[in-house]
């Protein structure tokens, strides 16, 4: 028994489930505004998504619907927050490297969806830049010959995913919250229209406030959610051996759906082709590698940067995402029974969101309200609206390979 499975508290002022970048968040945020909690998680720290991603994070500049503002502003507070006020606070710099990233046209049309994208981008002052191919390649001379340009974001950068996860759990700890490992959360209490408390495998806990912040397992947890609100969605990366630096900044590809980055040990990691795992990845609760998927992954990544061609893979792994039915998070109170919040969804993108809803719940909780605009992401627009799975970024890539309207 590590020492944090151990008995549960019988009363916090939150009980937070999952102690991924979300759930980690949060408790540093509500910890260091004096609320006891307690974070419980049925594996690690840093376990779930958190620990097995592609370590990207940025600012979105998503104006492609009425979410774009949002979606801006939330993730241009969680770029500030990771340079500025939790390196600060954290004594920390989680590996972050601002570098700006590339969004990479390997065909005509892909590079039309990022000329339309970049000049929406710009009318709204986000610091963006379209270069055609000689242009992307004074940038980047690893890029091949057919890659037809390049969308250039200067606000965006990597981290070290684990690093950034444990110095919030541990910021946490400073502030006396306590980490239950290992312990998995079975059901929501709720009485008289208010959530009550959990009950967990070692015993139930009342709580003023319930926060979920299980990703792909939230409707474990939330099975009223409409079905299709939010399904796993398995991920697959590869690492390369090291190599001299040879990737200035991390790519993204066809529509998002490929990435990679360059670590800082020199080792080159890529990920995507859910098109080639069974369903798309979607649905699955497997956290198991998809050798089609990952024999994709190595053929886009040699095909975009040739001289990578002959490199050795030295790892492989997958995990699951929490894919929303129209690709926004959910963040903020649930249901009819107060007391009771979700924060999970983040889709591909939770490091460019986590830390900054850290706050937002936080001040939603403690105050009764968050400065940060979470209209979009309310987790009840669902139970609504039905879940339709209209968002083709990040559903139905094999029939419905592109792209949201830019007008809409
Ligand atoms: C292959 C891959 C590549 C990715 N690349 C990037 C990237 O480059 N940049 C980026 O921003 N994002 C990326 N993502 C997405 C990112 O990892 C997620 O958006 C983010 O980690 C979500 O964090 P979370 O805290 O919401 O969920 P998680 O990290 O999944 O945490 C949820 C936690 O809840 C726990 N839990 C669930 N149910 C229960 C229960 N009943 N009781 C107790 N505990 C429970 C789980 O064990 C888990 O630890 C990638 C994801 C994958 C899989």
């Amino acid at each position: 028994m590590n020492n944090e499975q151990r008995p549960v508290p019988a009363q916090v002022d939150v009980a937070i489930v999952g102690a991924g970048v979300a759930g980690c968040s949060i408790a540093y945020q509500l910890a260091k505004r004096g609320k006891s909690v307690a974070v419980f998680d049925q594996r690690g720290i840093c376990s779930g998504a958190s620990g097995r991603n592609g370590g990207i994070t940025g600012t979105g500049s998503a104006l492609h619907s009425d979410a774009g503002e949002a979606i801006h502003a939330l993730t241009s507070e969680n770029f500030g927050m990771l340079q500025d006020e939790l390196a600060r606070e954290l004594g920390d710099d989680f590996s972050l490297l601002v570098t700006g990233g590339v969004d990479i046209a390997t065909t005509e049309e892909q590079a039309e969806f990022l000329k339309a994208a970049v000049e929406v981008q710009q009318a709204s002052e986000i610091d963006v830049e379209w270069l055609d191919g000689p242009q992307a390649r004074d940038l980047i001379p690893a890029l091949s010959e057919h890659v037809y340009g390049v969308e250039w974001k200067r606000n965006s950068g990597h981290l070290w995913p684990f690093q950034l996860v444990h110095a919030l759990a541990n910021g946490a700890r400073h502030y006396n919250a306590a980490f239950h490992t290992h312990t998995s959360v079975q059901r929501v209490l709720a009485s008289n229209g208010e959530a009550t408390g959990i009950e967990t495998e070692r015993g139930t806990v009342e709580a003023g406030a319930v926060v979920i912040a299980a990703n792909a397992w939230t409707r474990d947890l939330l099975p009223d959610l409409p079905d299709g609100a939010i399904v796993p969605s398995r991920g697959q990366i590869l690492v390369t051996q090291p190599v001299g630096q040879i990737l200035p900044m991390p790519f993204s590809t066809n529509y998002d759906k490929e990435y990679g980055r360059q670590t800082h040990s020199g080792q080159v990691l890529c990920g995507g082709f859910r098109r080639l795992d069974v369903d798309e990845g979607l649905g699955l609760f497997s956290e198991d590698v998809h050798p089609p998927a990952v024999g994709g992954i190595a053929n886009c990544l040699a095909s975009i940067f040739p001289k990578l061609a002959g490199l050795r893979v030295v790892r492989t792994w997958a995990g699951l995402m929490g894919f929303t039915a129209d690709g926004l998070p959910m963040i903020g109170a649930y249901g009819e029974n107060k007391g009771l919040f979700v924060a999970a969804g983040f889709n591909g993108g939770g490091f460019s969101y986590g830390p900054a809803t850290g706050k937002a719940m936080a001040q939603l909780i403690a105050n009764g309200r968050s400065t940060l605009d979470l209209g979009p992401f309310d987790p009840n627009r669902f139970a609504r609206g039905g879940a339709s799975w209209d968002n083709p970024f990040t559903a139905g890539e094999r029939n419905n390979p592109k792209k949201l309207s830019l007008e809409a």
